[in-house]
C-alpha cells in the first residue's frame, strides 16, 4: 500500500484523489490519508503528489503513518 505521510498536512491539492482509480483517499484531521486495503499499490498518485507527501509503505521508518492512515480511512 501507499501511505500519506507529514508533508500533506493542511496541504489543499486533490491530484491525488483525481487520480487514484479505486477512490481510497479519505479525509483525515488534517490531511488526507489512503485506506491501506483498498489501494491497489497502482502508483499512480505518487509523482501526481505535489508535496512528495505519498510514499510506499515499504520505506523504513513508517508503523506510525500506517497507522494513522489505517485509523482516519476506517473511521468512513
Ligand atoms: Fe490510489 Fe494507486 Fe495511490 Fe493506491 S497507489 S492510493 S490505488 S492511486
Amino acid at each position: 500500500t501507499y501511505i500519506v505521510t507529514d508533508n500533506c498536512i493542511k496541504c489543499k491539492y486533490m491530484d491525488c484523489v483525481e487520480v487514484c482509480p479505486v477512490d481510497c483517499f479519505y479525509e483525515g484531521e488534517n490531511m488526507l490519508v489512503i485506506h491501506p486495503d483498498e489501494c491497489i499499490d497502482c502508483g499512480v498518485c505518487e509523482p501526481e503528489c505535489p508535496a512528495e507527501a505519498i510514499v510506499p509503505d515499504t520505506e523504513p521508518g513508517l508503523e506510525s503513518w500506517l497507522e494513522l492512515n489505517t485509523k482516519f480511512a476506517e473511521i468512513w
